[in-house]
């Protein structure tokens, strides 16, 4: 007789989440960087991570203080803090992807609640289901403008009661950032109830000048996560470094439920070496800003709807069939994404050359 293996019942029928992987020359559907690492910074790499290859035979350091002040220093420069963030405040994982994980570990579970706002990063649900917590949503604004009110979060906090709330800032897809009130009214209002807001800057450093980031206001809240990621504006998607900061009791309860040694020497060698290019790897960001503005203008200027994007993509629409054009641009080697509400697509920023042969593509397509 055929084994069944005692998967939870919840578990059964789910697929493992995951965009395609398909080896075309315009990759354009997981909001990479485009740009790959620089000689000299693979240099500087190959001599980090040799040095950390020599203590390989031990178990990495499982606090690494050093790296947690170094981030702590980066985000207070990225949001023009008047002092780093302790390292005592700040924490790292792999990917931002873990560190939500261990957030919900921590502050969620069995009886208890999460609520995002829709449409929302695709993830969400799944780090609440892997938790045993229950995963509620409420819809944001209307298309194409997608925002989230004051309004939207108080009453949806109303009729839920969550332990934790998710918000993401620049949203994903939508590409639609927070304003610091609404941040400081939901941080205020879930206090009161003893629950915690996390919000997901994994696109912080994209935004246009002047949106502010929700670490303006770390200090003014004990209920506070803001999550980070090295994967997007540092161009380090394959090396999996996310990083939170908090207030210390929220780090601490994140600490007890890690698994020990978690973050490798070696991922802790390429964080360490990604800082030390900070400014190089970064370069790429005021350029991918740039590309993002001329491909929403270009979009718009073709008669679609385009959500206003402080992110290093973009949601447009509306097609009725949306597969349709989603393979139509693959079988010209551009892959994009199939996402958001029905109707729009979602395209990653890339280098001039892959913004060009989306432009063309779409224009062959779908002539205005
Ligand atoms: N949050 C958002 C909103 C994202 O879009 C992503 C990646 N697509 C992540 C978190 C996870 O990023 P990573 O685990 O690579 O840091």
């Amino acid at each position: 007789m055929a084994f069944h293996p005692p998967l939870r019942d919840d578990l059964r029928g789910d697929a493992p989440y995951g965009a395609p992987q398909i080896d075309v020359p315009h990759l354009m559907n997981v909001n990479e960087n485009p740009f790959p690492p620089s000689p000299e910074f693979i240099a500087h790499l190959q001599e980090a991570v040799g040095r950390a290859a020599t203590g390989l035979n031990r178990y990495p350091d499982r606090e690494f203080l050093d790296l947690r002040a170094r981030l702590g220093a980066y985000l207070a420069a990225d949001a023009d803090l008047p002092a780093p963030i302790p390292a005592e405040q700040m924490w790292v994982a792999n990917g931002s992807n873990e560190i939500m994980q261990q957030v919900f570990t921590a502050f969620g579970g069995p009886g208890r609640r999460a609520l995002a706002f829709a449409p929302h990063y695709s993830m969400y649900p799944e780090y609440a289901r892997n938790t045993l917590t229950e995963f509620v949503t409420e819809e944001r604004g209307s298309a194409p403008g997608f925002e989230l009110t004051d309004q939207m979060v108080l009453a949806g906090i109303e009729r839920h009661d969550p332990t934790i709330v998710l918000l993401t800032s620049p949203n994903n897809p939508t590409g639609t950032a927070l304003s610091l009130d609404l941040v400081r009214t939901a941080a205020r209002t879930l206090e009161e109830r003893g629950a915690i807001l996390v919000v997901d800057e994994a696109y912080a450093e994209f935004r246009h000048a002047g949106v502010p980031s929700a670490l303006s206001v770390l200090d003014e809240h004990p209920n506070l996560i803001v999550s980070r990621t090295m994967a997007k504006a540092f161009a380090l998607a394959g090396a999996r470094v996310g990083y939170m900061a908090a207030p210390r009791p929220l780090v601490d309860a994140v600490r007890v439920v890690r698994l020990p040694y978690h973050l490798s020497a070696i991922a802790q060698a390429v964080a360490h070496a990604a800082l030390d290019f900070t400014d190089e790897l970064l370069g790429s960001v005021a350029f991918l800003r740039q590309q993002r503005d001329e491909l929403a203008a270009f979009l718009t200027g073709r008669g679609h709807d385009v959500a206003q994007s402080d992110s290093n993509f973009i949601l447009f629409g509306t097609f009725a069939d949306r597969r349709a054009v989603f393979e139509a641009l693959l079988q010209r080697g551009v892959l994009i994404r199939e996402v958001g509400p029905d109707g729009w697509l979602r395209v990653s920023v890339g280098s001039a050359e892959d913004n060009q042969a989306f432009r063309t593509a779409l224009e062959e397509i779908d002539p205005a």
